[in-house]
C-alpha cells in the first residue's frame, strides 16, 4: 500500500506530538517526505490555534519550513467550504473566536453584525466569550432560515484543569434551540478532506491519511477515498481496531514503525 502513496495528510495531536512533546519519529517523517518530494498537509479539528501558530509550534519542536497554507484547521475547512459554496458578498454571522472571524474576513466575506437583518450563513466555532445574547442572535438567525454550519462537533477539549466545553457543546445548545442540524466541517466530514486534497494535489487513492483516531481521522479519510494508516500513539488502540466498523489499511505502533515499513 505504501508504495503507491504520492501525497500525505497528517493529523497532529497524537501523531506528531502529545501536548508540548514531539512523538518519536516526527522529524524523521518530515525528512522522509521531503527527501521523496511527497507533498503533505496537516489537518486538525482544533480551530483554536491559527495555521501560523501551528507553524510556530512545529518550528519549536524542530520542524522548520512548514508553510501556513499546508495547515488545515476546521476553521480553514469551513472557510474553504464558504468560498466554494457562496458568492463573495454573502454576509456570514460568526459565533466563534477572533481567529475564525479573521479567516472569514481574509476570505473576503463581510461579517454580519446588524442585529435585525437576516444573515445567509451562521458559522459556529468555539467562542470562549460566549454570552446568552450571542446565543440568542445565532438562534434567531438560524430560525429565520440562515444556513447553519459548525466547525467541529468535539464536545470537549482538554485543559490542565480537565475537559471543558468545546464547539460541539455550543452546537448542542443551538440544535436544541433551533431544531436544526449543523453542517459540520471537521474530520470525519467531507469538507476537511476536500480542503486537504486541494492542498496536497494528489488523487485520493494515492493519498495517505496518518491519524490516531478511528472515528475521525480513519473513518473520514476512508469515506473520502484516501488510504489510511493508524498510529497507536494517541487515542485509538489495537482493541479499538478490532471493534471498529471501518478499519485502517495499516496499523503501526508509532511513526518509526511506519517509516520502517515505508523504506
Ligand atoms: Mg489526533
Amino acid at each position: 500500500m505504501l508504495k503507491t502513496i504520492a501525497g500525505v495528510v497528517l493529523d497532529m495531536d497524537g501523531v506528531l506530538w502529545k501536548g508540548d512533546e514531539a512523538l518519536p519519529g516526527m522529524t524523521a517523517l518530515f525528512d522522509h517526505l521531503n527527501a521523496r518530494n511527497i507533498p503533505f498537509a496537516l489537518a486538525t479539528n482544533n480551530s483554536m490555534k491559527s495555521p501560523a501558530e501551528y507553524v510556530g509550534k512545529l518550528a519549536q519542536l524542530g520542524v522548520p519550513k512548514i508553510d501556513a497554507a499546508q495547515i488545515i484547521t476546521s476553521g480553514v475547512a469551513a472557510v474553504e467550504y464558504l468560498k466554494a459554496t457562496y458568492p463573495k458578498d454573502t454576509s456570514v454571522h460568526v459565533l466563534g473566536g477572533d481567529g475564525l472571524k479573521g479567516l472569514v474576513v481574509a476570505a473576503g466575506f463581510p461579517l454580519h453584525y446588524l442585529e435585525r437583518t437576516p444573515a445567509k450563513v451562521v458559522l459556529v466555532g468555539l467562542d470562549m466569550h460566549v454570552t446568552y445574547d450571542k446565543l440568542c442572535r445565532a438562534t434567531l438567525l438560524i430560525r429565520a432560515g440562515a444556513d447553519f454550519i459548525g466547525t467541529n462537533d468535539d464536545a470537549t477539549f482538554p485543559t490542565p484543569e480537565g475537559l471543558v466545553p468545546g464547539a460541539g457543546s455550543l452546537l448542542a445548545l443551538l440544535r436544541t434551540a433551533t431544531g436544526r442540524e449543523p453542517l459540520l466541517m471537521g474530520k470525519p466530514n467531507a469538507a476537511m478532506f476536500a480542503a486537504a486534497l486541494k492542498i496536497v494535489g494528489t488523487p485520493p487513492e494515492q493519498t495517505l491519511m496518518i491519524g490516531d483516531r478511528l472515528d475521525t481521522d480513519i473513518a473520514g479519510a476512508a469515506k473520502a477515498g484516501l488510504k489510511t494508516a493508524l498510529v497507536l500513539t494517541g487515542v485509538s488502540s489495537r482493541a479499538d481496531v478490532e471493534r471498529a466498523e471501518i478499519k485502517p489499511d495499516a496499523v503501526y505502533a508509532d511513526l518509526p514503525a511506519l517509516l520502517t515499513a515505508w523504506t
